[in-house]
């Protein structure tokens, strides 16, 4: 009996690509892989699209050395720059890009002896007041990091949205308006649109994207399926029911006794929980499918199991196969139910999770 499985059809994500270009065709890709390529596995996913992206979006510097370990040449992009100036001689050593997002960041790369210039995305604050300079600041940063020997010319540029997601939102259009103002008569590259920029902001979509959860066939939008995109989902994330109880009508079920059954049923217990990385907040109800059909999950989620309602004429049997998220059950359905997102749950499935690649 096989506990957590996330399977993982690779031949989907290149298919997921390949809808992207469809969408972005006059621009660049750098192919979003960070947090362990969003939990799908970060050398599987870099191996598979090395040859079909343009490059790598990254968040952390362990992941950039990582894919290069592994002998992977694709250009890669730290999407948040680097933490440390010490870092500094390792992304000239493995071809590393940067974004230089603050003041700190400049300071270290004026500073530094490098033995070659690094490539330099400046991070523009557009509106979504996370990272980024502030526009009124970008004149100082271009005229300096274009002054740095340590930066390789033309500088180039990027921002992210705050609300791309939202397809009637006209945050989006003045974010664009903010950041071409910005950057207006410069050479570089222009970079603007995650996942929701390519599919819904065309004019977002400049020299490279950095599409990352639709890769994976997920929705970054909550009104509109992967399925409608064209998307395919990667993962889908399966364990098996280790045990069938039959409960009477009023009993309760799990820690808590949270839920209580109105009729007598069948109690399937799935090898699966919160040390697995599914959420321990999962509320009553959140479907699973069993042999086809969809079950609600019941009762509180333990660390290494989850409980779900068979119902009182079950055939199901020991050992079956439960899927939690994937085909037929999209992730971001899931995620809606549990008051999260398809990032968060496909990120956080823990090492005791099985990969298998098909
Ligand atoms: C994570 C990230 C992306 C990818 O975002 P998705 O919504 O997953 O497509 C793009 N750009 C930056 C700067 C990011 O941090």
């Amino acid at each position: 009996m096989k506990a957590a499985t996330a399977y993982i059809q690779l031949n989907n994500l290149v298919h997921n690509l390949g809808i992207v270009r469809t969408k972005t065709a006059n621009s660049r890709v750098w192919a979003t892989i960070k947090a362990n390529g969003y939990g799908h596995g970060l050398l599987t996913v870099a191996n598979t699209l090395a040859f079909h992206a343009d490059g790598f979006g990254v968040a952390r510097l362990e992941e950039a050395l990582a894919i290069r370990a592994d002998s992977i040449e694709t250009p890669i992009l730290l999407l948040e720059g680097f933490y440390a100036a010490k870092d500094l001689s390792l992304l000239v050593k493995h071809q590393l890009q940067t974004a230089v997002h603050c003041i700190e960041q400049l300071e270290a790369l004026e500073q530094a002896i490098l033995v070659r210039p690094l490539r330099v995305w400046l991070k523009i604050d557009s509106g979504m007041h996370r990272i980024g300079v502030r526009p009124e600041n970008v004149n100082m940063f271009i005229k300096r990091l274009n002054a740095c020997p340590n930066v390789a010319k033309p500088l180039h540029f990027m921002s992210h949205f705050s609300c791309a997601d939202e397809l009637e939102n006209s945050v989006t259009q003045k974010q664009m308006i903010v950041f071409f103002d910005a950057i207006a008569g410069q050479k570089g590259y222009r970079s603007l649109a995650a996942s929701s920029g390519c599919f819904f902001w065309p004019k977002s979509h400049l020299d490279w994207v950095r599409p990352g959860i639709c890769l994976y066939g997920i929705s970054s939008v909550s009104s509109i399926t992967s399925k409608i995109l064209g998307l395919k989902p990667v993962m889908t994330m399966t364990s098996s029911l280790i045990a069938i109880k039959k409960i009477k009508k009023r009993e309760s079920v799990g820690y808590g006794g949270r839920w209580i059954a109105e009729n007598d049923t069948s109690i399937g217990v799935v090898a699966i929980g919160y040390g697995d990385g599914y959420p321990y907040v999962a509320p009553d109800g959140t479907p699973v499918i069993i042999n086809g059909r969809r079950v609600p999950l019941v009762g509180r989620i333990s660390m290494d199991m989850l409980t779900i309602d068979l119902g009182s004429y079950s055939q199901d049997c020991v050992g079956d196969e439960v899927i939690l998220w994937g085909e037929n059950l999209p992730v971001e359905e899931v995620a809606a139910h549990i008051g999260t997102i398809g990032y968060e749950l496909v990120t956080s499935i823990t090492s005791r999770v099985n990969l298998v690649y098909t």
